[in-house]
């Protein structure tokens, strides 16, 4: 009895251990939050425990938000849209999803928020591709050196500061002083090409925007264009995620090997919204009362323009960003911030505006950090000579005042300059073609233009124009053609200058 009980005993014993061997917990992970304080755009919400950074969540109502800041028991978030009704002890679903936006041809000629809704009035977007709204930047190994051309279309930036296709180059100036109009000239210039445009207006005012868009579409750019709008009456969060949406519709087209252009209008108020953002959820606020994490704010964004070598399909993103100063003030926080993580700039000032030099460019201050490797053969031909002629102004400029004084040829490099200056500028929404503008800076760097009265230049400049586009037109097209200034070419040109010289003169 007694050994059968302790045999018993020795079973059970056993058996217990087994299974205390194959217990196992499965722990249930929440997918469902609750809000335990909310306002202002921003929410922090209890018990999900697993949310991702960039996990997009769900408000009641189909109100959208984005996990940005992951604590010990809470998780801070972004409200994308209207967070009027969402209140305490309301419950957040965590979707899985990292924060997407639709993608594909379809985008192209439409205006749509920061998730890819359309506003434009002409009806849903239906997309079946999504595309994360953050993403690594291209590696190394899978660029390549920049040496496309993006042609603006104006002759100031495309002869002195020439952009490249895969290149950041940042227009910054003071307010009203033009930087829209340069971004917007250049996207009117792509008509007929083959570089999409994507264009996101941050934080503007609403009208602005709406006349940016007839613009566009006056002027048949819309047919290549995107336009991403986060407004100025919309939450700070869309504000935020816009360059980024922006920028994830333009790498499904790099994916397929396409050249794509971004514009970023502006910065500026993007790491306003920032400081917006991270102050309502507390987080510790640094220099001008931003974040500490500002920087990779934008350095992340903008490292995602890259030209990608042929092995990953060729394509590129090049991105102009736009910042506004206060003042001329180029050294305050954001502007050196975006100075530093771009390929160079694009400096509009207030004085050369009002002076009457539009594009208001400065072209001391301005830089293209990839140079003349982004130029036609023929437009560096032509370049290498304006660059000098202006840089040799600029000294001489202080002297001009003494006019009588100079040696004949200190007075000649002045007249020449006051010249130059006259050429580079540029009404608004007329681009021009490289082969004219190879033409005319062909006149002028050659003395052709240096018998003509200064405050001529520009009714020669446009008589030129025409009379190139009529009797003109082989030259022209002999120069969009080949790309060079060949012997060929250059006699033919140089004929045609002479011809509309003499037609001009007994004109006038
Ligand atoms: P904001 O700071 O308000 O964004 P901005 O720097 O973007 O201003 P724009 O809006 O592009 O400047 O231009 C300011 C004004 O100057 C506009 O009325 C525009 O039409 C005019 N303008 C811009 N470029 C030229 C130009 N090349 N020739 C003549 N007018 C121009
Ligand atoms: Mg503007």
């Amino acid at each position: 009895m007694e050994k059968n009980n302790v045999a018993g005993k020795d079973y059970i014993i056993e058996q217990l251990k087994k299974q205390i061997q194959n217990f196992q917990t499965t722990a249930q992970t929440e997918k469902i939050g609750t809000v335990i304080e909310v306002g202002d755009g921003v929410a922090k919400i209890s018990g999900l425990t697993d949310a991702m950074a960039s996990e997009m969540l769900e408000f009641p109502g189909g109100v959208y938000g984005v996990a940005l800041n992951l604590e010990e028991g809470a998780v801070g978030a972004m409200i994308l849209g209207d967070y009027t009704g969402i209140k305490e002890g309301d419950i957040v679903k965590s979707t899985g999803r990292i924060l997407s936006v639709p993608v594909g041809e379809m985008m192209i000629g439409r205006v749509v928020s920061p998730l890819g809704v359309a506003i434009d009035g002409k009806g849903e977007i239906v997309s079946d591709t999504f595309y994360p709204v953050e993403k690594i930047a291209p590696g190394v190994i899978t660029r390549k050196s920049v040496s496309v051309p993006v042609q603006t279309g104006i002759k100031a930036i495309d002869a002195v500061i020439p952009v490249g296709r895969g290149q950041r180059e940042l227009i910054i100036g003071d307010r009203q002083t033009g930087k829209t109009a340069v971004a917007i000239d250049t996207i009117i210039n792509q008509k007929g090409q083959d570089l999409i445009c994507i264009y996101v207006a941050i934080g503007q005012k609403e009208s602005k925007v709406s006349r940016i868009v007839a613009e566009l579409e006056k002027n048949g750019a819309m047919e290549h264009t995107i336009i991403v709008v986060a407004g100025a009456s919309d939450p700070a969060a869309l504000s935020f995620i816009s360059p980024y949406a922006g920028c994830a519709m333009g790498e499904y087209f790099l994916d397929k090997g396409k050249d794509v252009l971004i514009i970023y209008d502006d910065l500026s108020k993007h790491a306003w919204a920032y400081r917006q953002i991270s102050l309502i959820l507390r987080r510790p606020p640094g220099r001008e009362a931003y974040p500490g994490d500002i920087f990779y704010l934008h350095s992340r964004l903008l490292e995602r323009s890259a030209r990608l070598n042929e092995d990953f399909g060729g394509g590129s993103i090049t991105a102009l960003p736009i910042i506004e100063t206060q003042a001329g003030d180029v050294s305050a926080y954001i502007p050196t911030n975006v100075i530093s993580i771009t390929d160079g700039q694009i400096y509009l000032e207030t004085d050369l505006f009002y002076k009457g030099i539009r594009p208001a460019l400065n072209v001391g201050l301005s830089v293209s950090r990839v140079g003349s490797a982004a130029q036609t053969k023929a437009m560096k031909k032509v370049a290498g000579k304006l660059r000098l002629d202006l840089a040799q102004f600029r000294e001489l400029e202080a002297f001009a005042q003494f006019g009588s004084d100079l040696d004949e040829n200190t007075r000649r490099q002045i007249e020449r300059g006051r010249r130059t200056v006259e050429i580079l500028k540029q009404d608004q929404y007329e681009p021009m073609p490289m082969a004219q503008q190879v033409a005319i800076l062909y006149a002028l760097t050659n003395g052709f233009m240096d018998d003509v009265v200064v405050e001529k230049v520009k009714v020669w400049e446009n008589d030129f124009q025409k009379y190139m586009k009529s009797s003109g037109k082989a030259v022209l097209d002999m120069i969009a053609e080949k790309k060079e200034l060949s012997e060929e070419v250059v006699a033919s040109l140089e004929k045609a200058i002479k011809e509309f010289k003499e037609v001009y003169q007994n004109g006038n």
